[in-house]
């Protein structure tokens, strides 16, 4: 490998525990993407340093998870997290180890990740420590449990739902032994936190295919084990791919007629989330009938307007279909996008009609912003004082 994996300031990190005499080595999701041609996201090293000895070499760390053995060094400002070698005990309630073991082997540390793509190492002058298989997996686009799937699911039953993220973020498919685990394993999907999965979920959405998860969450029953999913995937899959996880939820919404609440509480969608999804099932409703009005078109914004449009062509109630710049040029054609941009304020009310502030200035600067958006009146300061003097005399 010509190409140097990685930044220059992890490679100091794994020179400098090397030279305090301790092994250190890249391991995790970014050698995975290194091999897969991708850029890697965040630099984990693994080494057979103590996370004391860690600390000792380094002058700036951070204790993120000690107990688990990992430290965050920052070197030249970079975080790279470094953890120690180590195995996972017994696994008692199917997603926590009961305690980690600190260990002094590679090999055993690799043993304890979930799939063999993810178990690769590779040391700081590019050279790659395939102690499983990965690469091959890779090759043949697999996903396979590092040592014997249905124990692995059942040390922690996140894997699962990991493998089928994975088949949608890289469009792998799952080893057939592995996907045989999964499918006798799938109710232990239950002893998970419904925030892990919404993780999940949320990264799933944004993958490649995530059709093909999809089907696998079907045909693993996982499906009928997790806090909610649409028993139509097919339809669920119609509208990627979903340039956003905020649409993918908005699919499953409607793909599965769940109320906006349901999925909300199912996977503790956050509160921008959770609105967002109202807005898209308002929206939807009124869209299912006719074509967006000038009131649609100001009340929601944009990319609520954007996944709705998208979502009933999908679900096949259009009567006609725009294309997001239809409705980007749409929206953006409105004389004005919110209250803000009318060019009155209700202190020009008070002034023109000499009367105190009061609830009539709300009353009637929202009249005035009615009028401007239906073009009644240009949003020019002359012609909406014309128009609501006009208008407020007739009204008294
Ligand atoms: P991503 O690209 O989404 O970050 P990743 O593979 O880096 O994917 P992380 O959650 O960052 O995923 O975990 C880093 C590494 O830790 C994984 O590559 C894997 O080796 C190991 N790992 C993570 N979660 C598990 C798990 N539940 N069981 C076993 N090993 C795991
Ligand atoms: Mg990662």
């Amino acid at each position: 490998m010509t190409a140097l994996f990685a930044t220059e300031s992890s490679r100091e990190v794994i020179r400098l525990l090397e030279q305090a005499g301790y092994e250190a080595v890249f391991v995790g999701g970014a050698v995975r993407d290194y091999v897969l041609g991708k850029p890697a996201m965040d630099i984990d090293i693994a080494t057979s340093a103590k996370p004391e000895q860690v600390k000792a070499i380094f002058p700036m760390t951070v204790d993120v998870g000690a107990a688990h053995g990992t430290v965050l060094v920052l070197m030249d400002g970079e975080p790279i997290e470094v953890t120690t070698y180590r195995t996972e005990g017994t696994y008692s309630d199917h997603r926590r180890p009961d305690a980690v073991q600190f260990v002094t082997s590679l090999r055993e540390d690799l043993l304890r990740r979930d799939f063999t793509m993810n178990a690769l190492a590779m040391t700081k002058d590019g050279e790659l420590i395939d102690l499983f298989g990965g690469q091959q997996d890779m090759a043949r686009q697999l996903i396979r449990a590092v040592g014997h799937a249905a124990d692995r699911f059942s040390e922690d039953a996140l894997r699962m739902f990991r493998a089928v993220r994975f088949a949608a973020v890289l469009n792998f498919d799952i080893e057939e032994d592995t996907f045989k685990a999964i499918r006798s394993h799938a109710p232990q999907i239950q002893h998970i936190s419904v925030e892990r999965l919404k993780a999940e979920m949320d990264k799933l959405f944004k993958g490649s295919n995530p059709v093909k998860a999809f089907h696998f969450i079907q045909q693993t029953a996982l499906a009928s084990h997790l806090p909610l999913f649409p028993e139509n995937v097919d339809k669920l899959g119609q509208m990627v791919p979903y340039e956003t996880a905020i649409e993918g939820w908005s699919c499953l919404m409607v793909a599965g007629d769940f109320t906006p609440g349901a999925v909300a509480k199912a996977y503790k969608l956050s509160n921008a989330e959770k609105s967002f999804l109202l807005s898209v099932q308002q929206a939807y409703t009124r869209r299912s009938t006719e074509l967006f009005t000038l009131d649609d078109l100001y009340k929601f914004e944009l990319a609520v307007l954007q996944v709705v449009e998208k979502l009933v062509h999908v679900m096949g109630d259009a009567r006609q279909v725009l294309s997001n710049l239809d409705i980007t040029s749409m929206k953006q054609a409105l004389p004005i996008q919110s209250i803000a941009d009318v060019a009155v304020t209700g202190k020009d009310l008070m002034m023109w009609t000499g009367l105190r502030g009061g609830r009539w200035t709300g009353e009637w600067m929202s009249k005035i912003t009615r009028a401007v958006l239906h073009g009644r009146c240009d949003n020019h300061p002359n012609n909406i004082k014309e128009w609501f003097l006009d208008e407020f005399k007739r009204e008294k």
